[in-house]
């Protein structure tokens, strides 16, 4: 194809082009002819220049086929791979759009696409996903799965990842015993898989790949025994504050009010705009009656009080019978705060959680959602002020903060004690040195840890005993749990392959999922994914 002319059309770049070849070869019988039936123009959309759209004027011909054993009559010249048969666009714009609907999704591509001069809709460039033939990944020897929600409590999908390359092989909707059997079946040959603990996974890797050494993922088993002394700690009360009296931090510690400290401290705000409106009518309202009342004992007339103070003879009589100041009218409104039968049941989740160190309004929030909560964040956040008590002068709030965190029971048991300054380390031993069980449930979780940071398999072997003679629930059932996925257990102590990279993947699959403007359906989002 050679160019003839470049015309510049108002903001169109228009490329006048032509094939040079003398003969083009018949597509049936590939007879080379250099008879020319007719000529016709094709128009396609080029790659832009600075901002400008760019047009390609080919004229391309229509040879007729010299041979007469040939069905065809006539037949148009390929323009190369440049400009495959039919297309409104050339190769390289096309790759540059498919490569947008990768990087930006639908949405934001089509926004890029037209500043850049190339103008494309939205479901153009998802079609050119939808419809990109993607890479066939060879299946990995060492694969990792992992489910994803995408949409929480909904749709979950199952990443597939290669960990000896780290790319992310495929993405499958669903995350099912059912499908990973499948998926295994249809892509034999992994030899090792790294899982979470999830029971389906491994359920679905027995079935569908049974030659493959399942691993446990030791990220997931360190979450599971931190879950079991979560789970000890949940409810518990904060016994802290008995060390903490003296200090102004004991108010945060004890958002509830549930200790004998005797009458809450009273706030020293300024009243609310509201509140210093019905202060200001109650005090008027007060005026007004002590009017009246003077009025009628110097002796005046229910009419004549009428007119003096502007009211109706009929609230004269009212007030006159009234033996105090009317109240304020009680307008009978719903019940707010904690008291509202919207929040009412999620009452006492709440108290546990914030009991457990979660005073965070927006994480509350979606937690008491999740569970069908149907009112407003700012009913929630209005609710759970009560807990926080007045607020403390600006200097004291970076000091409670602190305070706060450190001394949540949550933090200083489940922070790797390394990590404990010698103050709090020294809050936590007093704290366990008060409570046996709980004492007991921190050494298995320190325990637990040692055994995964060492990867022994025999001390995991006399941790389970021992776990299992502690009596603690939280802790016994996760023994039976490791138990029963020994051979996975073991694995991941053994092997040096965990899910790491998978969680990274996954992270990076949200991302282009959030991109995606809620059109992340699963064959979208795989598209995406495999392709870039
Ligand atoms: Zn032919």
């Amino acid at each position: 194809m050679a160019i003839r002319q470049v015309a510049v059309d108002g903001p169109i770049v228009r490329l006048q082009a032509e094939m040079i070849t003398e003969s083009a070869p018949c597509p049936s019988c590939h007879t080379q002819s250099t008879k020319i039936h007719d000529r016709y123009v094709r128009r396609p959309a080029d790659l832009p220049w600075r901002g400008h759209p760019v047009r390609l004027v080919v004229t391309v011909r229509r040879f007729r086929c010299v041979n007469s054993a040939c069905d065809r009559a006539t037949f148009a010249e390929n323009c190369g791979p440049d400009l495959p048969r039919y297309a409104r666009r050339t190769a390289d714009a096309q790759v540059y759009l498919f490569q947008l609907a990768c990087t930006s999704g639908g949405e934001v591509g089509a926004r890029l696409a037209a500043g850049a001069g190339l103008p494309v809709s939205p479901d153009t460039l998802l079609r050119l996903l939808r419809e990109a033939a993607l890479p066939t990944n060879p299946t990995p020897h060492v694969l990792g799965v992992d489910d994803l929600a995408l949409r929480r409590r909904q749709v979950y999908a199952t990443i597939f990842v290669d960990l000896e390359t780290g790319r992310v092989v495929d993405l499958v909707e669903g995350r099912e015993a059912e499908m990973l059997a499948k998926w295994l079946t249809a892509h034999p040959g992994v030899e090792i898989m790294t899982r979470d603990r999830a029971e389906a996974y491994a359920e679905g890797a027995r079935t569908g790949a049974p030659q493959a050494v399942q691993v446990a993922d030791r990220f997931h088993l360190l979450q599971n025994a931190s879950a079991a002394l979560d789970g000890m700690l949940r409810g518990r009360r904060l016994s802290i504050e008995e060390q903490e009296r003296s200090e102004p931090v004991a108010e945060v510690l004890d958002p509830l009010g549930t200790s004998d400290r005797g009458a809450p401290p009273t706030s020293t705000r300024p009243p609310s705009p509201t509140k210093r409106y019905q202060i200001e009518r109650r005090a008027a309202r007060v005026a007004r009656w002590e009017h009246v009342k003077e009025l009628a004992a110097a002796g005046a007339g229910f009419r004549q009080i009428a007119r003096e103070v502007g009211i109706s003879r009929k609230t004269v009589h009212r007030l006159l019978a009234a033996p105090e100041p009317p109240r304020n009218r009680v307008v009978n409104r719903r019940p707010g705060g904690l008291k509202s039968p919207t929040l009412q049941p999620y009452v006492s989740y709440l108290q546990d959680r914030w009991q457990a160190g979660c005073t965070n309004v927006s994480q509350l929030y979606r937690e008491i959602a999740g569970q069908g909560y149907p009112g407003s964040r700012s009913l929630l956040a209005q609710a759970v002020q009560t807990w926080r008590g007045p607020p403390l002068p600006r200097a004291e709030r970076r000091k409670v903060r602190r305070m706060t965190r450190r001394s949540s029971m949550r933090w200083l048991c489940l922070r790797p004690p390394e990590q404990l300054e010698s103050d709090e380390q020294a809050l936590l031993k007093q704290l366990l040195s008060q409570d046996g069980e709980l004492a007991m449930g921190y050494e298995l979780l320190q325990g637990f840890r040692r055994v995964i940071a060492k990867r022994d398999t025999a001390a995991l072997e006399e941790w389970m005993i021992t776990a299992r003679a502690s009596d603690l629930p939280t802790f016994v059932s996760l023994a039976n749990g490791i138990e029963a996925d020994r051979m996975a257990v073991n694995a991941a102590l053994t092997l040096p392959w965990s899910n790491g990279p998978v969680e990274g993947q996954i992270t990076r699959v949200k991302l282009i999922k959030r991109q995606g403007y809620g059109r992340a359906k699963v064959d979208l989002l795989r598209a995406r994914v495999l392709a870039s």
